[in-house]
């Protein structure tokens, strides 16, 4: 008996009914890239099923360089399974989700953000820079660093939207753009 058991359970519940896919484009033609906090997960909150979306996830959703290179890779992958020669923005749109209350917020206190990096090793400077306190400045932020970047295909368009906790409603702040190197 551990923890997981009870995961276990339920998933022999949804192995009953369920039949596989092969592996085939999304189906919505969006990616989705969200933080790991347990209140925002997008199959719930944007009705995402199997297929329908590859979710990438981290602390905040920010757009790393580590995000950066499995959007490129996804890019390279969907143009290889859909032999895709579309015009700019068509491969698929990638729609950068921050939310209120996360909980990455606390890294903007210095006092907090000092004794994480000493108790995890990792970079003070790095923890700032994932923080989120205003969704709305960081998810512009995160919209214009992926649009920016060399490794983005001019066939993928990027959306920013803020998740707001106490609602539950998803609020758009940049609407869909294509890199300007398209
Ligand atoms: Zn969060």
């Amino acid at each position: 008996m551990t923890k997981m058991t009870a995961l276990l359970e339920r998933n022999e519940q949804f192995a009953r009914t369920y039949s596989p896919a092969s592996l085939g484009l999304p189906t919505t033609q969006m990616i989705v890239v969200t933080c790991l906090d347990h209140r925002v997960d997008p199959a719930i909150v944007l009705g995402l099923q199997l297929g329908d979306a590859p979710v990438i996830r981290n602390a905040g959703g920010r757009v790393t360089q580590a995000v950066i290179d499995d959007i490129a890779f996804l890019a390279f992958l969907t143009e290889q399974i859909g032999g895709g020669q579309g015009p700019a923005g068509t491969l698929f749109e990638v729609a950068v989700v921050h939310h209120t209350q996360c909980g990455t917020g606390f890294l903007a206190d210095p006092s907090f953000r000092q004794q994480a990096a000493a108790a995890t090793g990792l970079a003070e400077a790095a923890l700032e820079a994932s923080a989120v306190t205003d969704p709305h400045i960081t998810v512009k932020a995160d919209v214009a660093r992926l649009l920016a970047s060399p490794m983005l295909s001019p066939k993928v368009s990027v959306s920013g939207h803020v998740y707001d906790i106490a609602t539950g409603r998803l609020t758009t702040t940049v609407d869909a753009t294509s890199s300007p190197n398209s």
